[in-house]
């Protein structure tokens, strides 16, 4: 008997259909596993809801929420029709429905009056995605002869501080959510995403949060394993897209998962694993289409040492920003004050490099952020200390990623050569001391090319 924490979001929550085949997996599961589930808004609701808050706090017309209400009633009526047979069971969870629904309609209209939205206001209206979702899927285990509740976030113990729209968790979430949620009972369906502050107010966990409040759950209550479903077979070598013969990963650890996702595979946010890191509960991201796959299980760093390279990623709208002068030179301070002139204008840096001619600093952005970027260190740096700003547009971050790297002599010199031979110029590189992933910049059109050739050349679609 394993206790397991089952995510689902995106297209696995989409409809009833998809609703319903939720239900199947996590019955075949639980007839000897224990299971909580966390679950997200209905696909794309959550864009749906901030889109139609910000045209009500904007346009300010009542006869556009009262539609968009409705629509937003008919989506999940029809997913209860579809997903739960029992009339009854249908009856009480759409009346369930029905009452958050109103609720947020009169928040809608608070909004029109208003003309304001207050980052804690979008907190609120946001929360109503999972809101909607979770009875849904209780009714759906319910129906299918599986107790089952739902619980929303705070109900399930998770308390934030109230940095609306970014909240983290506080510690005693920790010791909160075995006293709510334990001994289970049946199968508890919990809202992804949202919970409260010590004042009570909804708060949420930031984009994409539902796999970390699965993982804090996973943590809280000794979880043997969390598992994300998802709609690719696990964590995959390269994008598919790019490299058809791109395999799942059998094994990976926490750290290179983190990097993964660091560098634009779209894994899991290394904010949600956090959690389960500290526990040391293994995570495993599992393909709904293909149950019965293990999928790709995340682990403890040390476990993982085989394979040298582990994965390709390739991060697009990407730019590079470079600073230069003479005057840099021996100049202490200059680094510290791009940076810190950069953070406050909210622009995020994937990678840096800094030859030891300390004549120019190369930093990696995202693309629509450079205006932004190049204005902020403008009015940081007088012209005799950085005489050059510029960037180059049309470029695309490359990583390659694994563990075994660290200490291995010849990856980078395999990386480079492999460029090489293709022709491809590299315009920037940078290496993190822990050796864990090599990452370059090459012009947007040879980007693909680039991730095709070190597929290749480190034999991960099982080639070589
Ligand atoms: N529904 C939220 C979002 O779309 C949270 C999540 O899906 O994880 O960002
Ligand atoms: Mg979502």
């Amino acid at each position: 008997m394993a206790r397991l924490i089952m995510k689902f979001g995106g297209v696995s929550v989409a409809d009833g259909k998809r609703l319903r085949h939720v239900g199947d997996l996590v019955k075949h599961f639980n007839s000897d596993n224990e299971i909580v589930i966390v679950t997200s808004a209905l696909q794309g609701v959550t864009d749906d809801l901030l889109f139609a808050a910000r045209k009500a706090a904007n346009e300010g017309n009542v006869s556009d929420v009262i539609d968009f209400i409705e629509k937003l009633t008919d989506r999940h009526h029809q997913a209860v029709a579809d997903a739960i047979k029992d009339q009854g069971i249908a009856r009480e969870v759409q009346e369930t429905l029905d009452q958050k629904l109103s609720e947020l309609e009169k928040a809608y209209i608070g909004i029109c009056y208003l003309g304001e939205l207050t980052p804690r206001s979008l907190d609120y209206i946001s929360s109503y995605g999972e809101q909607l979702a979770a009875p849904i899927l209780a009714g759906v285990l319910r129906d299918m002869g599986v107790p089952s509740r739902a619980f929303t976030g705070a109900e399930a113990g998770i308390i934030t501080d109230s940095e609306y729209g970014d909240s983290r968790p506080l510690e005693k979430t920790y010791h909160l959510i075995p006293q709510r949620l334990l001994p289970l009972q049946g199968v508890p369906v919990v809202t992804g995403f949202i919970a409260k502050d010590e004042k009570g107010t909804i708060t949420t966990l930031g984009r994409g949060g539902s796999d970390l409040s699965a993982s804090l759950i996973g943590a809280a209550i000794d979880a043997d394993e969390i598992w994300f479903w998802k709609e690719t077979s696990g964590v995959l070598t390269t994008d598919p897209k790019i490299v058809p013969e791109a395999k799942s990963i059998p094994s990976i650890s926490y750290r290179e998962a983190m990097e993964l996702s660091y560098f634009g595979a779209k894994v899991l946010h290394p904010r949600a694993i956090e959690p389960a890191i500290r526990k040391g509960i293994p995570v495993r991201v599992k393909c709904t289409f293909d149950p019965e796959s293990p999928g790709t299980q995340i682990v403890h760093d040390d476990v993982q040492k085989v394979d040298v390279i582990k994965a390709v990623t390739l991060h697009k709208n990407v730019a590079l920003l470079n600073i230069s002068g003479a005057g840099m030179i021996g100049t202490l301070g200059v680094a510290a004050r791009a940076f810190t002139a950069l953070a406050r204008a909210g622009i995020n840096i994937i990678m840096i490099s800094q030859g030891s001619s300390e004549a120019n600093i190369s930093m990696v952005i995202e693309e629509r952020q450079m205006e932004k970027a190049e204005d902020a260190l403008r009015a940081e740096f007088p012209r005799d200390l950085v005489k050059d700003i510029s960037h180059d547009l049309n470029v695309c971050a490359v990583a390659v990623v694994g563990a075994g790297m660290a200490g291995t002599p010849g990856v980078a010199a395999r990386v480079f050569k492999a460029m090489g031979s293709s022709r491809i110029n590299v315009m920037m590189i940078s290496q993190g001391s822990s050796q864990h992933n090599i990452s370059f910049v090459v012009a947007a059109k040879d980007a693909e090319r680039a991730v095709q050739e070190l597929h290749r050349e480190f034999g991960l679609g099982g080639e070589a």
